[in-house]
């Protein structure tokens, strides 16, 4: 084989990057430097609620194609779950209305002449938000493109905070609208919702090691890069604690960590690399129940109810736990977790009870917060503007990180994305690629 590929980051850029490189000519390893791979997308066992969760709700569209190649290719397709139709039930609580939205699937939205299968009280004349957002200049934010009404606070909105984690006073009119390019304005078939059935790790992480070790990919976990060395624009080798990897002069480096720990890295190297400095978090409230509730209608469809008028964005049941997912939660940091897991859930309980058979108990058995301080960069105008492309100039690096320049926020869909780009800056093709 010609030359090693080395790929520093074992989160979803690192994993795709490797997916794609593997069998295109040089041995690949990934180094990891946690105790398994998966970076934001994952899962673990939690020892106090007695059940494995993921680290957060990841919801994928259908048409996040980066995405369904990679689990097409690690044969991970059917580990998804979803109503396999573009549904999405949700609840206004301020308002007290319940609604499921039902897209047609074609590229005619036909489904905004109907009623009942729209957002209630909206207006057709909103429907120029879509517009304005597709076509917003790079400074713009999401409110200077939504006009008053029902879809933006019933749908617009919400949907602007889940997909740029950014209030939308700030968020990124830009980056929304690529998203909405690629996603509502295509219709109902690029709108269809999925979900890890089993866990993030069981459909993103563990099938996709499996595939790596079949295409002789070494990784390695527990493996933290803490230094470059740099001679004649090329990376010469990689320190670890356990001493340097030197390079030889075929090998190639892709860099997929966080923006972070990349600027950390590479400043000593690259004075001028700039990166996203501002970060929003996600909250995920776990709650456990004694027996599994019992779904009905288009919440048992979908899995998933969306809320409107609460602090909760999003609930997800999965068996005897709803997770409930709250974005741009940079805002609630002062708050005291258990006071907001309290709000929350009678929140839960306003929203899910009348789709359940059985009504929610007082108190869950056993709760988990879970905050992800750093979840993704703040998609503002601003931060986005500082995302670097994936080539550098050192000719032997590339970048991979959903806080690259991949033109979207920072999703699953990005973050594979820029580890395809980074592998194809490097010159390396994958022979399965048309
Ligand atoms: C709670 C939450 C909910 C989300 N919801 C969604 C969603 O619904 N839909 C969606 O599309 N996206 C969602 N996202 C975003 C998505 O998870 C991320 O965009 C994606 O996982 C980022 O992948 P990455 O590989 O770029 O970065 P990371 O996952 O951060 O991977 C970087 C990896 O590098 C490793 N590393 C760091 N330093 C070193 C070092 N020195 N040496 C070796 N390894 C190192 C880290 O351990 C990590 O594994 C969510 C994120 C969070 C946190």
């Amino acid at each position: 084989m010609a030359g090693i590929l080395h790929i520093i980051g074992g989160g979803m850029a690192g994993l795709a990057a490797a997916v794609d490189a593997a069998g295109a000519g040089m041995h690949v390893v990934v180094h990891e430097a946690g105790r398994s791979c998966g970076g934001r997308a994952r899962s673990y066992e939690d020892k106090h609620l007695g059940c494995r969760i993921d680290n957060g709700n990841h919801l994928l569209l259908s048409s996040n194609k980066t995405v369904f190649r990679y689990l097409t290719l690690t044969g991970a397709l059917d580990t998804l779950a979803g109503p396999g139709a573009p549904l999405f039930p949700f609840v206004d609580l301020a308002e007290d209305a319940r609604w499921t939205l039902d897209l047609s699937r074609g590229r005619m939205p036909w489904w905004v002449f109907q009623p009942h299968r729209r957002v209630p009280d909206m207006r057709l004349a909103e429907l120029r938000s879509l517009y304005s957002l597709m076509n917003a200049p790079d400074n713009a934010t999401v409110v200077d493109c939504l006009l008053p009404g029902a879809l933006s606070r019933r749908l617009l909105a919400p949907f602007a905070i889940s997909a740029l984690n950014t209030d939308c006073e700030s968020g990124s009119a830009a980056l929304l609208g690529a998203v909405v390019r690629e996603s509502l304005s295509l219709g109902g078939d690029a709108c269809v919702p999925w979900f890890a059935r089993d866990g993030l790790s069981e459909s993103l992480v563990d099938p996709a090691l499996t595939y790596l070790r079949y295409m002789q990919v070494e990784v390695r976990t527990q493996s933290r890069i803490t230094g470059l060395d740099v001679a004649h624009g090329r990376v010469t080798s990689l320190q670890t604690p356990d001493g340097d990897i030197a390079l030889g002069p075929d090998d190639r480096i892709i860099l997929a960590v966080t923006a972070p720990v990349a600027h950390g890295l590479l400043s000593p190297h690259l004075p001028a690399l700039a990166v996203p400095t501002e970060f929003e978090s996600i909250l995920n409230l776990h709650f456990r129940l004694d027996e599994a509730p019992q779904p009905l209608g288009s919440f048992a469809q979908c899995g998933f109810i969306g809320v409107i008028g609460s602090v909760a964005e999003w609930v997800f049941l999965r068996g005897s736990v709803l997770s409930v997912t709250v974005s741009a939660a940079n805002r609630l940091a002062n708050q005291d977790p258990d006071h907001l897991a309290d709000i929350i859930w009678q929140d839960v309980r306003r929203a899910c009870d009348t789709a359940l058979t059985q009504p929610l108990p007082a108190r869950p058995a056993a709760q988990r917060v879970v905050w992800e301080k750093r979840a993704t960069f703040a998609a503002t105008p601003a931060q986005n503007r500082m995302r670097p492309g994936s080539a550098t100039p050192l000719v032997n690096l590339a970048l991979a990180g959903d806080w690259t320049a991949t033109g979207l926020p920072s999703t699953l869909e990005g973050a594979m994305r820029s580890g395809i780009r980074a592998v194809e800056a490097l010159g390396l093709k994958n022979p399965t690629d048309p």
